[in-house]
């Protein structure tokens, strides 16, 4: 039976005032499949967005509306028009269409100006749900056919006095497969009257100096909004809280941060100075300005707490290698994290490499490897654990897994954290434990290819430092982009294989194709049999994906490397950091199915070298508006900007990776959010000075500490 019981007397979900006349035997933790037999059926796909109690369906905001508000009349539509029409129906049946073996549903509906044709396929029960004689809402596209305008599949519902579909701004979520937009606005329309027992945490003097409105109107305005001024009011209360609650938290971690101590790390000035002059090429002011910056916070007895941000290829990778070098030098240790496991193992290449003229012990650490640099064979867990606990090895290279497993050190003094934006709390928590030393922290230092304007940067981040290299390194060329059209692609595979002739070497970027094959697996077979098979038969082509087992991974990148193998086909895996200076064409297929600011970070996997660069865009027909999103691409070079054109064309929600904010991830809020992000920051400091306990606003310290209760930082 359904848990919400109808009085029989007004429409189900109805609000506000429908809710008086029920009956709520549910809380909002409990589970949203018990609300209906629907929510029921369709509980593993709830799961699969995240969405398993009441609360998580209330909290599941739309990332964008469509505009049905305005009802249009029938004699004023325009072919290409998305529209409300109201009207009756004047027909309705079911004919078979006998060539395509589908079902096709038609009606004519008049309004008081004229009447038009609207056709659904294969849903025969329309018949049923439709009658003569009814007055629907019609919401969608309109379609000429021969001159006679219809409607095609638009969505419908009956007159009333409140509507989710039509006649409205229609809120549209993120989906997956087997669950619609309309079963999704129908849970939430009905758990939507138990969001006045959410409580609001904000304290009430904030509310009020910001003239917000109240938590539970927000919630109902974001997915069933009056209209845009509501909407709007809505949407900037929901973006504040969480603004608010990762400015109060970033205060907090600062204060907690600003009395712990760190290893005070001496610059050794002449080696280092030897060393940077020993290096192939000369670094650029930003990087010496960087690890100037970097070295300067070492020396001190309190953890340096920096993130360097720099386009990709503007040599970050180097900056650290100077802070790692002068930890060793002070016979200390230091851990380098990656997000990948080739990005690990690059890394440890590539320190190698740099620091040949020195006895330094590098190992490397991931889930599946653990090696040692000075040690041909592999080495065992354990031992290799054993080792880094007696200090033997004095650089730790590898993926987050190392946070996670149980690797402790002699004396960890450096941690640098590679592509991320910064450390969560909880790593930073997790590496002072396995740091050697019970009372000191170790200095942390994130990179990033993620580029963040300074003024946003101090509000969202206000407890990190900041160096920026903008500079890149001498002789780079700007890469270039283009969008090839269909018919341009016999053209462009014969400039490749020129480029290719003349020593260059290709990268080929597939996308997903559907949510089971999440690695991307299928597509890149696919490429690879056509490229193999059709188009470059003289060329060997390799094949990497994040299913291959390690040493497969390991054995393609080094051929790549070496330039055994002249076209790599590769999922999304190669996103961050892989670098490979011989590698001058990027080729992008299914372009439109990615966002521009991860577009812009496969382009970053060429133009790193003198070499002249090249990004192509394959794509099938793209509509006007992906043609327009993908311009971007061509036209703009900054990471920052294209993710907020991207915002702009796709909406919230697909945004920027995952911005942390130390707490929690944001679902409303984004990076372009600066007034709010100001506003937020301005209240945080005022409520924490009038009490850093926070004991005065007991709402907001529970709330605190259920978001706290898996990361204190001590
Ligand atoms: P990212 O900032 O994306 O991490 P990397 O550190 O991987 O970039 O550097 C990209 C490439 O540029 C590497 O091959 C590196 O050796 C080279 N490089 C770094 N600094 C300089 C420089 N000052 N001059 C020339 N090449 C450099
Ligand atoms: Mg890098």
């Amino acid at each position: 039976m359904d848990k919400i019981q109808d009085c029989g007397s007004c429409d189900p979900g109805s609000i506000p005032g429908g809710n008086a006349h029920k009956i709520f035997m549910i809380t909002l933790l409990d589970k949203a499949e018990n609300i209906s037999p629907i929510a029921k059926k369709l509980s593993s796909k709830l799961k699969k967005i995240g969405i398993e109690t009441i609360e998580d369906l209330i909290f599941y905001y739309p990332f964008r509306y469509d505009d049905f508000s305005q009802i249009k009349q029938i004699k004023d539509l325009i072919p290409g028009d998305m529209v409300t029409i109201s009207g009756r129906v004047d027909l309705i049946q079911n004919r078979r269409s006998p060539r395509q073996r589908k079902n096709i549903t038609e009606a004519i509906i008049s309004d008081k100006s004229d009447s038009i044709k609207v056709i659904w396929f294969n849903q025969p029960y329309l018949t049923k749900n439709i009658r003569q004689g009814e007055n629907i809402y019609l919401s969608g596209k309109v379609n000429a056919d021969y001159n006679t305008l219809q409607m095609i599949s638009p969505e419908y519902e009956k007159v009333k006095n409140f509507t989710s579909n039509t006649a409205c701004l229609a809120p549209v979520y993120h989906l997956t497969a087997g669950i619609t937009n309309k079963q999704i606005r129908f849970l939430i329309r009905s758990v939507l009257p138990l969001a006045v027992n959410i409580i609001d945490w904000l304290p009430l003097k904030i509310k009020l100096d910001l003239r917000f409105m109240d938590l539970s109107q927000a919630l109902r305005q974001v997915h069933f909004p009056e209209n845009k001024v509501k909407l709007n009011s809505a949407s900037i209360r929901l973006k504040f809280n969480e603004l608010f609650l990762a400015q109060l938290q970033t205060f907090i971690i600062r204060d907690k941060i600003k009395n712990s101590l760190a290893e005070k790390v001496e610059f050794k000035e002449n080696e280092i100075k030897s060393f940077v002059s020993s290096l192939p090429f000369k670094l650029t002011d930003d990087q010496k300005k960087s690890a100037w910056a970097v070295l300067k916070d070492t020396q001190k007895s309190y953890p340096m707490n920096r993130l360097i941000e720099g386009e990709v290829g503007s040599g970050k990778t180097v900056v650290a290698a100077i802070a790692i070098l002068n930890t060793v030098l002070n016979k200390k240790q230091s851990a380098y994290m990656a997000p990948t496991e080739i990005l690990a193992k690059q890394h440890f290449k590539s320190l190698q490499e740099l620091y040949k003229n020195f006895e330094i012990q590098i190992g490397l650490f991931t889930r599946t490897e653990q090696k040692i640099c000075s040690e041909k064979k592999k080495i065992k867990k354990n031992d290799f654990i054993k080792k880094i606990k007696n200090g033997e090895v004095d650089i730790v290279v590898g993926t987050h897994s190392l946070i996670q497993e149980k690797v402790d050190f002699k004396n960890l003094c450096l941690a640098i954290i590679d592509e991320q934006h910064r450390f969560g709390v909880e790593q930073r928590k997790s590496l002072k434990e396995k740091s050697g030393n019970k009372k000191t922290v170790p200095h942390f230092l994130s990179m990033t290819a993620t580029p963040i304007p300074r003024t946003l940067h101090l509000a969202l981040y206000g407890d990190l430092d900041l160096s920026i290299i903008k500079e890149m390194p001498k002789g780079r060329k700007k890469v270039i982009t283009k969008i090839i059209e269909p018919i341009e692609r016999e053209k462009t595979y014969n400039f490749i294989r020129n480029q290719i002739n003349q020593g260059r070497q290709v990268f080929v970027v597939c996308p997903l194709i559907n949510e089971s094959d999440k690695l991307g697996v299928k597509s890149v077979k696919e490429e690879y049999e056509k490229l193999s098979k059709k188009i470059f038969l003289d060329f060997k082509i390799g094949v990497i994906h994040g299913k291959l087992r390690t040493k497969e991974k390991e054995k393609i990148m080094s051929d790549f490397l070496t330039n055994k193998i002249k076209i790599l086909v590769a999922t999304s895996i190669v996103e961050v950091g892989v670098d490979v200076a011989n590698a001058s064409i990027m080729i992008i297929e299914g372009a439109e199915r990615f966002g521009l600011a991860q577009l812009h970070q496969f382009r970053g996997r060429v133009g790193r070298s003198d070499f002249q660069s090249y990004c192509f865009l394959f794509n099938e027909n793209l509509s006007e508006k992906t043609q327009e999103r993908l311009e971007a691409l061509v036209k703009c070079n900054d990471g920052f900007e294209l993710a907020k054109i991207d915002l702009e064309f796709r909406g919230y929600g697909e945004i920027y990776g995952k911005i942390q904010s130390g707490i929690s991830e944001f679902k409303i809020a984004t990076l372009f959010d600066y007034k709010i992000i100001e506003k937020a920051k301005v209240s945080a400091e005022y409520i924490l000075n009038l009490d850093l306990t926070l004991n005065k606003f007991s709402e907001l310290k529970k709330k605190m500490d259920e978001l706290n209760k898996n990361v204190h930082l001590e």
